[in-house]
């Protein structure tokens, strides 16, 4: 994705959850809701693009606070002047709102109220069906009920669940995500997720000290797309990522990005499983 974070504009504005997003790719503007504050993660990609990234879960959520600084966004975009003030011309549309931050959504105990929250702001701005609501998760915590039913929330609001899956072996978890899950266990957060709300699957692959991932990695990884779709498992499909923007781990110096006939080449032996492929080199 090339994002343009309008920093100096939340700066200015002061807001601690709400940040609007310049999305090219999208030709439109993002409302990100960061939930953690404290760019804190209960996983640590080595690609991760959150500074000083810690391990951990949110500080407890003031949803008064998110709620006057998610209606204060929305005004100054459907109401004020900010796309004129902010946005290129081509544009200037609002895209989506975006469950997104610096670590995982679902770790906040209220993610199923700010859930809630949002589709009632949106309601507010006519705005529920007019633009579209994202949640961006790794799906490590799918399985908790509290998380299922902010899932399941999403959904009757008409919103979409973007679920990482960068690797299908446990050695490909661990050295991407930094992360103990077991695909088996990931895999079945995955089909539980995608029959509560419309799922994409979210992979970021990278060259790592000079190699592309191993076809064994990448096979393992066809492997878990094709049972889903022999499981029938409702896809709506595959984002495949690139490295966009610099990662800020250590293990930085160490990652490179593919060229992009490489991503184009993977996305064309997903469409071949018979799931769409959205590539973002
Ligand atoms: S799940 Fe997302 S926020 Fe967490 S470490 Fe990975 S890329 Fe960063």
């Amino acid at each position: 994705m090339t994002l343009t974070t309008l920093d100096h504009d939340r700066a200015a504005a002061g807001m601690v959850y709400v940040y609007p997003v310049v999305s090219r790719r999208a030709g439109g503007v993002s409302v990100g809701i960061n939930l953690n504050s404290n760019n804190a993660c209960n996983w640590r990609c080595i690609y991760c693009q959150v500074p000083d990234l810690q391990r951990g879960g949110p500080p407890p959520i003031d949803l008064a606070r998110l709620e006057d600084e998610l209606r204060r966004m929305l005004d100054a975009i459907v109401h004020g002047d900010f796309l004129a003030r902010e946005v290129p011309e081509a544009m200037r549309r609002l895209n989506d709102v975006a469950l997104s931050g610096n670590g995982e959504p679902t770790s906040a105990p209220e993610f199923p109220a700010v859930v809630e929250l949002i589709g009632r702001v949106l309601a507010d701005f006519a705005l529920l069906g007019r633009v579209k609501l994202v949640l961006i998760s790794n799906g490590s915590l799918a399985g908790k009920p509290r998380v299922q039913a902010g899932i399941r929330a999403m959904a009757d609001l008409g919103g979409e669940v973007w679920f990482k899956f960068d690797r299908a072996t446990r050695a490909g978890l661990r050295l991407v995500n930094d992360s103990e899950s077991d695909p088996e266990g990931h895999y079945q957060r995955l089909k539980s997720v995608a029959a509560l709300c419309p799922t994409w699957v979210q992979t970021c692959w990278f060259a790592l000290d000079g190699q592309p991932p191993t076809e064994t990695e990448v096979a393992a990884w066809l492997a878990l797309l094709a049972r889903a779709v022999a499981e029938q498992v409702p896809l709506r499909g595959v984002l495949l990522y690139g490295l966009a923007r610099p990662s800020l781990q250590a293990e930085a110096p160490r990652l490179a990005a593919l060229p992009e006939a490489w991503l184009r080449a993977l996305a064309a032996r997903v469409e071949a499983l018979g799931l769409a492929a959205k590539v973002s080199a």
